[in-house]
């Protein structure tokens, strides 16, 4: 299927307003009916073990800054968790970076780096979070702990600033769906926009700090089309990048429900999953995803559209667990994966 952008409409009403670039970077929209953001106390540890430490070297924990993530991403696992949908505030974990050296100060060995978040963004679109992700990542460079961060979000000026004295100790990952703007607000409504994105992404490299982008995640028959990659890869290529992650869309029921509820064109994504196998994926819950062949044919496109922009891919093993090792002759994941931050949301 291919798509235009007519006919991909939020069910929701009130989507962010079209953004105005300039040469400095723009502020982001800022959608109607933005829930109000309050404050609230965190139970139980701030770090927290992550699957990261199964497929890179060295320990790798998990830090959420907020009880749930401001962005609204339809196709968001983290929200289709018990209990994410239910919330007209967005919460704030108090003192997190108080909370951060109490917890570093006390262990003997220091994690080789904490990805922030897990579970929700570390920009959101409310200034007092990012505040708090910046006092976050400086009490782990505090310790030695490199902050590796993914935000689909703006980053806003202040807080690139503290991004930037950090230098080489920070890694950033930028994900990307789309061009069309149109479409980013049906399935991302708060995220920053695909230009702002990848404007942001050419000055954090300009910054020194180590910026990837990764395509996460592909939909089938929506983003994963030849007219959906040409020119988001030849956009990337002007930015100057060289190498991208990327992964298919995984299935649960809280996702299927929530793709569903919230955005018009779900069925023809979901219908591409019905005989797409139900996988374990380590020390997460085990969910369904696009048969193989369709993977490979979606990965297949993607390389030989990228290798034309002289963009290398890597391809996310969280998202393909049933994919072979190198001795076997066919597409690895892990002989692909090496920038660990994509694909874990
Ligand atoms: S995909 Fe990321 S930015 Fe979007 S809702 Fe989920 S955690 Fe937030």
């Amino acid at each position: 299927m291919t798509h235009t952008t007519a006919s991909h409409p939020r069910r929701r009403p009130g989507g962010p307003r079209s953004p105005r670039l300039s040469l400095k970077l723009a502020e982001p929209p800022v959608r109607q009916g933005l829930p109000p953001l309050v404050v609230t106390e965190r139970q139980g540890p701030a770090l927290r073990p992550n699957p990261l430490s199964q497929i890179v070297r060295g320990e790798v924990l998990g830090l959420n800054l907020s009880a749930h993530c401001g962005q609204e991403c339809v196709f968001c696992f983290a929200r289709a968790y018990p209990g994410q949908q239910a919330h007209d505030a967005f919460a704030l974990y108090a003192d997190t970076a108080k909370q951060i050296r109490t917890e570093l100060s006390q262990r003997r060995r220091m994690p080789r780096a904490v990805y922030l978040c897990p579970s929700t963004d570390p920009f959101p679109p409310f200034v007092a979070a990012q505040v708090e992700a910046c006092r976050a990542v400086q009490a782990l460079a505090e310790f030695g702990v490199e902050p590796w961060i993914m935000t689909r979000g703006f980053i806003r000026p202040f807080a690139l600033d503290v991004l930037e004295r950090l230098g080489d100790m920070i890694r950033v990952t930028i994900p990307m769906t789309t061009l069309d703007n149109r479409l980013r607000r049906a399935l991302e409504p708060l995220t920053a926009p695909p230009r702002l994105r990848l404007k942001q992404l050419r000055h954090l490299r300009e910054l020194g700090i180590r910026t990837e982008a990764a395509l996460e995640p592909l939909l089938p028959g929506l983003t994963d089309t030849r007219a959906n990659l040409e020119p988001l890869l030849a956009a990337l290529a002007d930015a100057g990048v060289r190498h991208v992650t990327a992964g298919y869309l995984f299935l649960r029921h809280g996702i299927r429900e929530n793709l569903l509820r919230e955005y018009a064109g779900a069925r023809g994504v979901i219908d591409a999953y019905e005989t797409g196998p139900v996988l374990p994926m380590g020390t997460l819950a085990p969910a369904q995803h696009l048969p193989q062949r369709e993977r490979q044919r979606g990965y297949g496109l993607l390389m030989t559209l990228a290798a034309s922009r002289g963009i290398r891919v890597s391809i996310s093993a969280l998202s393909n667990p049933d994919f072979s090792s190198p001795s076997t002759g066919r597409l690895s994941p892990r002989g692909y994966y090496q920038k660990e931050l994509a694909c874990l949301r």
